[in-house]
C-alpha cells in the first residue's frame, strides 16, 4: 500500500471511530507499522479531523521524520509492538463503556469480561486489566509490555483499551467488538444472566485461535 493510501486509511478509520462516538475530544490514537518505522496520529488531534499530511512518520529508532509530533501515548503502542512482531496496527481509545468497566471494583485482572458471546471470545479473547498508572508513567509501558506477548487486547485501569491487529481494519473491528462487549457486560452484570460455559469457550478457542 502506498504512503498516501496508508495515510488515507488512518484518516478514514479515525473519522469513522469518532463519528460512531467511540472516542471524544482529542482522545484516542492509531498507529500503523510500516516496513521501516511507523505512521501515528499526532498529539492533540481529534480523531474526527486528522490531516493526512500531519500524521507523524516515525523512524525505526523512534525519531520523528515528518509530520506533527506523535500522540503522547506513543509509548503504549511501542510497548505493544515490541512484544507482538506480527501486529501491523494498534488502536487505543477512551471508549466510554470500556472505560466504565475498567473503573469497576472486583474485576478478575486476568480476564475482565466474562465470556458472553462467541464473537467476543473469537475477536477479543481474554482481556487482562493493566494496573492504573498516571499518563506518561514509564511503569505503564512496562505493565503493558508484561501482558502484550500473550494478549492482543489489554484494558488499562481507569483509562481504556489498547488493541493490536493484523491490519488497521482488524484492529478497529476488534476494538469495536471490545466496546460492544463492555456495554453488554454493563447491561448484564446486575441481571441473572447466562455466560458461555468453559467447554463452549474452549471449543471456540480451539476453532478460532488467537490472532496477532
Ligand atoms: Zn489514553
Amino acid at each position: 500500500m502506498s504512503d498516501s493510501k496508508q495515510r488515507e486509511q488512518i484518516t478514514s478509520f479515525a473519522r469513522a471511530i469518532f463519528d460512531r462516538g467511540l472516542t471524544h475530544g482529542s482522545t484516542g490514537n492509531i498507529s500503523l507499522r510500516l516496513d521501516d518505522g511507523w505512521l501515528m496520529t499526532p498529539t492533540g488531534s481529534s480523531m474526527g479531523a486528522i490531516d493526512p499530511a500531519k500524521i507523524s512518520r516515525i523512524a525505526p529508532d523512534g525519531t520523528l521524520l515528518s509530520g506533527d509530533p506523535p500522540t503522547k501515548e506513543a509509548f503504549l503502542h511501542m510497548a505493544m509492538y515490541g512484544e507482538r512482531p506480527r501486529a501491523r496496527a494498534i488502536v487505543h481509545l477512551h471508549s466510554t463503556h470500556s472505560v466504565a468497566v475498567s473503573c469497576l471494583c472486583g474485576l478478575d485482572h486476568n480476564n475482565v469480561l466474562p465470556a458472553m458471546t462467541a464473537y467476543q471470545v473469537m475477536r477479543v479473547g481474554k482481556l487482562p486489566l493493566v494496573p492504573y498508572f498516571p499518563p506518561g508513567d514509564p511503569e505503564l509501558a512496562e505493565a503493558v509490555r508484561h501482558l502484550a506477548a500473550r494478549h492482543h487486547c489489554v484494558l488499562l485501569a481507569n483509562h481504556g483499551p489498547v488493541v493490536a491487529g493484523s491490519s488497521l481494519e482488524d484492529a478497529v473491528h476488534t476494538v469495536e467488538e471490545l466496546e460492544a462487549s463492555a456495554r453488554l457486560y454493563l447491561l448484564l452484570k446486575d441481571q441473572d444472566y447466562r455466560p458461555l460455559d468453559a467447554e463452549q469457550v474452549s471449543r471456540l478457542e480451539a476453532k478460532f485461535p488467537a490472532k496477532s
